[in-house]
């Protein structure tokens, strides 16, 4: 007879994975079942023509303490963004020399004297007590929410900064990595990210973002992993396959996105999952060209509200692996206001484009338009305080996930341990 499970991990993303693979490594019996084809959930790499296009645009920052705690970085052969940024505005491209550990060359270099060093003064100062708040243990944005936060724009007005700063440093900057450009994300989000960001690079893994849950899944047993398994129903101690199948387990663990984790589980039991929030979509334009525009590992954000760009990078100048030899990729994200249907964006981008690096980006072939419809929950404050305030729902029934923690690799990983934890200390009790 087959050894009893210990635990069904729902959901094979980086929240499951981490959760199944801190079982394994307590000894424990897991059985993981992914709906999809492979694991990985949103974060996944295709590869079209030779150019590996991750599933959005998204870096793994190396500072991320969960990335630290569980992946092996040096396998996964990082190439590192230059620190500072090139920022768009007016059609122009300006350089940020390093935001996060120079601010006030930085913004110098930014505002070129037009805003007063009072907004670089300030930003100084953000940097110095947000990297105060992380090394006292008071910065952890996976942590349970139990009061009311501000958004990063109240604070941000909070600390003074003009209007004209916050729209041209701290929009194009966050705006790209929330997916919303209002600003509407929790401070201690932003917070944790800006000092990520200061205390180490953003990255890239050689040959795409698909090498991070491929590791991670790579630590599990091959009889573990069961993908193209898509659950209908979970209960403690039970799963329902799509299928009828029924799976039994000492314990449950839903590793989905909100949304399929309001669906999954009993009704009523989080009541607040009734009535999912809306997520943040991501649209990406990937380009084979023949030279870099940029030639060199830098990120370019736009301060242009009328114009498609969010970011444009080239992961080709980052990191081994993302196109063939002799040729460029170049990834635009579109900003999520810019109402633009997807058969139009890649002409819209290469107008925009023209205007910073010239006529060779008419060379540009489009590889692929993407859509990431659920790309990231709603992070606002009222959104954080509904949320289950830690892993166990009900003995043998657990949580986990980027909507439980915060939306990001560091969150779904956060999120995956701190389950198996409490997963590993209820069967301990039982
Ligand atoms: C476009 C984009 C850009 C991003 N940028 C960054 C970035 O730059 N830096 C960063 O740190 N993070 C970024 N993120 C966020 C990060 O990728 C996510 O927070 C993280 O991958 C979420 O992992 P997860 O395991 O919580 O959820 P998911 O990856 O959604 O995993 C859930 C899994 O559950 C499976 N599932 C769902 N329903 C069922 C079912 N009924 N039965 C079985 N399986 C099911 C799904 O198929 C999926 O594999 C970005 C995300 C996107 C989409």
């Amino acid at each position: 007879m087959a050894d009893a499970i210990d635990c069904i991990v729902v959901g094979g993303g980086l929240a499951g994975l981490a959760c199944a693979r801190e079982l394994v490594r307590r000894g424990r019996n897991v059985r993981l079942v992914e709906a999809a084809a492979a694991v990985g959930g949103r974060v996944a790499t295709d590869t079209v023509d030779g150019f590996r296009i991750d599933r959005g645009f998204q870096v793994f920052l190396d500072a991320y303490p969960e990335g630290r705690r569980q992946l092996d970085l040096g396998a996964l052969k990082l190439g590192r963004f230059r620190p500072g940024a090139l920022v768009a505005g007016g059609g122009r491209l300006r350089r940020v020399a390093d935001p996060w550990r120079r601010p006030l060359t930085a913004v110098g270099s930014l505002l070129s004297g037009t805003v007063g060093l009072a907004d670089a003064l300030r930003v100084a100062r953000l940097r110095g007590e947000v990297l105060a708040r992380f090394a006292a243990g008071k910065l952890d944005p996976d942590a349970p929410v139990t009061a009311a936060e501000r958004t990063t724009r109240e604070a941000l007005e909070a600390r003074g900064f003009s209007e004209r700063f916050v729209a041209r440093f701290f929009e194009p900057f966050f705006g790209g990595v929330f997916l919303e450009r209002g600003l509407e994300t929790a401070e201690p989000i932003f917070a944790f990210t800006f000092a990520m960001f200061a205390l180490g690079s953003a990255c890239l893994p050689a040959g795409g973002m698909a090498a991070i849950p491929r590791q991670l899944a790579a630590g599990l047993p091959a009889d573990a992993v069961e993908v193209g398994t898509p659950v209908d129903a979970v209960e403690a101690g039970r799963v329902r396959l799509a299928d009828g199948h029924i799976l039994a387990a000492r314990a449950v663990v839903v590793a989905t996105d909100g949304r399929s984790a309001a669906r999954l589980l009993p009704v009523g039991l989080i009541p607040a999952m009734a009535k999912p929030r809306a997520d943040k979509e991501a649209r990406l334009v990937a380009f084979a060209a023949e030279n870099s525009p940029l030639g060199e590992p830098t990120l370019v954000v736009s301060a242009d509200r009328a114009e498609p760009i969010d970011n444009l990078t080239v992961p080709s100048d980052v990191a081994a692996g993302y196109a063939p030899a002799g040729a460029a990729l170049v990834y635009a994200s579109v900003r999520p206001d810019w109402s633009g249907d997807d058969a139009s964006a890649a002409a819209a981008v290469v107008r925009q484009a023209r205007g910073w690096f010239g006529r060779r980006v008419e060379q540009w072939r489009a590889l692929a338009t993407l859509r990431v419809g659920h790309a990231l929950p709603d992070e606002s404050p009222a959104a954080r305080l509904t949320r289950p305030t830690g892993p166990r729902l009900a003995a043998g029934l657990f949580i986990c996930g980027d909507h439980v923690t915060s939306a990001s690799i560091n969150g779904a990983l956060a999120g995956g341990r701190t389950a198996a934890e409490a997963v590993d200390a209820d069967l301990g009790r039982r």
